[in-house]
């Protein structure tokens, strides 16, 4: 008898430490899971959202949009005059701006807002259940921002001021998509770029 229940609580030891195991690969492999997802969705330069991410979520939003026949609003940004920062002072410089950009915008959005960076020095902030006021103060509010105080170009302590352009759009009824939003949020940028820069523009639907 005693021999069995050796053998009983032996084997019962060993299933306990398998399944211990297995259970540490597990939670190894989630963490694996969730760390690679995290990856690929965040733009490495600035910790922002990237681009696929944003294509995803925007789909998900306006879907939402539609079906609580609520507004969502996009606020689209690109930094004016770029691409003489980087030549006048490095491509490093120009990554810092981009940083420091990126924090900006992150850090005077609300928490169900969505911060993204598109590519370039183009970003873009999804606003959920938003009307085209409220993002049109958002946005002023995020141009002066950006204006309002000079940008680090490296731990030297040199400055540049810098701005940015800002189109809007906001969807409209049931029949509005993805392509459509951008394109509008597109032309409003456009024509704030056209009218002299570090400005907001909104496009009607
Ligand atoms: P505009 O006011 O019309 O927007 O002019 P711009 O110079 O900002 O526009 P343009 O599209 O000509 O330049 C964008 C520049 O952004 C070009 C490229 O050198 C720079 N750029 C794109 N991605 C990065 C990046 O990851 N890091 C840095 N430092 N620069 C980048
Ligand atoms: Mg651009
Ligand atoms: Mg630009």
């Amino acid at each position: 008898l005693i021999t069995i229940i050796a053998i009983i609580y032996i084997m019962t030891r060993e299933r306990t430490e398998h399944d211990t195991v297995q259970m540490d690969r597990r939670l190894e492999l989630e963490e694996l899971a969730r760390d690679l997802d995290k990856k690929a969705s965040t733009d490495p330069l600035t910790g922002l959202a990237n681009r696929l991410k944003f294509d995803e979520l925007l789909s998900r939003e306006i879907e939402q949009s539609r079906r609580f026949q609520t507004p969502l609003a996009l606020i689209l940004f690109d930094i004016d005059h770029f691409k003489p920062v980087n030549d006048t002072y490095g491509h490093a410089a120009g990554d810092a701006v981009l940083k420091q950009f990126a924090d900006r915008i992150a850090n005077n959005v609300r928490g169900v807002d969505l911060a993204c960076r598109l590519g370039g020095e183009e970003f873009v902030v999804v606003m959920p259940d938003t009307d085209i006021d409220y993002a049109t103060a958002v946005a002023e509010r995020l141009r002066q921002c950006i204006a309002a105080k000079p940008f680090l170009l490296d731990d030297g302590g040199r400055e540049l001021d810098v701005t940015v352009s800002i189109g809007i759009a906001v969807t409209s009824g049931p029949n509005d998509t993805v392509a459509k939003l951008m394109e509008r949020a597109d032309q409003g940028l456009y024509r704030a770029k056209r009218d002299g820069r570090n400005r907001v523009a909104a496009e009607a639907a």
